[in-house]
């Protein structure tokens, strides 16, 4: 069978311009959207993708302050820090970069985000929101993966989808979407039996695990499609998936490559959402 790739690249380029033509709006109007970038480690990872987002932000004509708390910040000073710039009239948008200092999670602080500037959708207020089906935002990554698979025309109503992966900001969330895409949704995990006998009952497979070759052949139905979440660092450096891609290739109807897939889609969709933070704000 013929694996179509499930490119990534042509969405991120429409959604991005919109995005631009949108924030050159809100600069003729006054100011430019603004989005602070917090960060409170000194993970070589972290820093590449906080350039990786500053340039993206650039590109498309949206401000971005990065705020180093240091790797050794304490929990009440990154929720100062969040609580500060949720007050501050000039930030529109917040983001905290994960890892977070030893000790610390993100549910530790991640409710200090105020929710009409929370654009990758981590606070408590945000997911409780996702989960009601209520308006918010909604983590990116999670989002991508759904905007992605309609984008190649790939029906959810009434698919299976097994989401393997169940973090709060990638797996769970992504359930909740699909749910509301009108998907049967299974999440599997690190405690699921038998990750291959559920994955194979797959309609869609989505891998969102960050074990590089986690999902293989005998996890993937024949012409099932596979969603690649996984940004790995692989042993030479370069950055892989938790698809093995050559043993689905030819195995599934659809695979998304990594680099080129879900990552472009997310960061294309945290920009958008800066944006409209900033023109909610506006018209407050
Ligand atoms: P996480 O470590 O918080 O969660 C991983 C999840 O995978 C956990 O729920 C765990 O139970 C599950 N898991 C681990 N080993 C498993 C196994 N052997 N079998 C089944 N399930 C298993 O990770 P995360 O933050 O959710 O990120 C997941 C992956 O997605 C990582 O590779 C991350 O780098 C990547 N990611 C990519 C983007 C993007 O834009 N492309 C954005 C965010 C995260």
């Amino acid at each position: 069978m013929d694996t179509v790739s499930l490119s990534g690249k042509e969405l991120a380029a429409a959604i991005n311009a919109d995005t631009k033509d949108r924030a050159a709006a809100l600069t003729d109007r006054g100011a430019p959207p603004r989005l602070a970038l917090i960060v409170a480690n000194d993970d070589p990872a972290s820093a590449w993708y906080v350039n990786s987002l500053r340039k993206a932000a650039e590109r498309l004509g949206i401000a971005c302050d990065t705020v180093d708390l240091g790797a050794d910040a304490s929990a009440d000073a990154i929720r100062q820090e969040l609580a500060a710039r949720g007050t501050d009239g000039a930030t529109d948008a917040i983001m905290l970069q994960t890892p977070l200092p030893s000790g610390i999670t993100l549910e530790d602080v991640s409710s200090a985000i105020v929710a009409t500037k929370d654009v990758d959708g981590v606070s408590p207020l945000s997911l409780g929101l996702l989960a009601a089906g209520l308006d918010g935002f909604v983590p990116a990554t999670s989002e991508a993966v759904v905007e992605l698979l309609k984008h190649h025309d790939i029906p959810l109503s009434g698919r299976h989808v097994v989401v393997v992966g169940r973090s709060n900001i990638v797996g769970k969330p992504l359930a909740q979407l699909l749910l509301a895409e009108d998907a049967t949704v299974t999440v599997c995990h690190s405690r699921t039996a038998d990750l291959a006998a559920v994955t194979v009952t797959a309609d869609i497979v989505v891998a969102a695990a960050g074990r590089i070759g986690l999902v293989s052949g005998k996890h993937v139905r024949d012409g099932a499609v596979v969603v690649d979440v996984g940004t790995n660092e692989a042993p030479d450096g370069k950055i892989v998936g938790d698809v093995d891609a050559e043993a689905a290739r030819g195995k599934a109807a659809g695979l998304s490559p990594v680099p080129g897939g879900v990552g472009p889609v997310t960061t294309a969709l945290l920009m958008r959402h800066v944006v409209v933070a900033a023109e909610n704000a506006r018209m407050s």
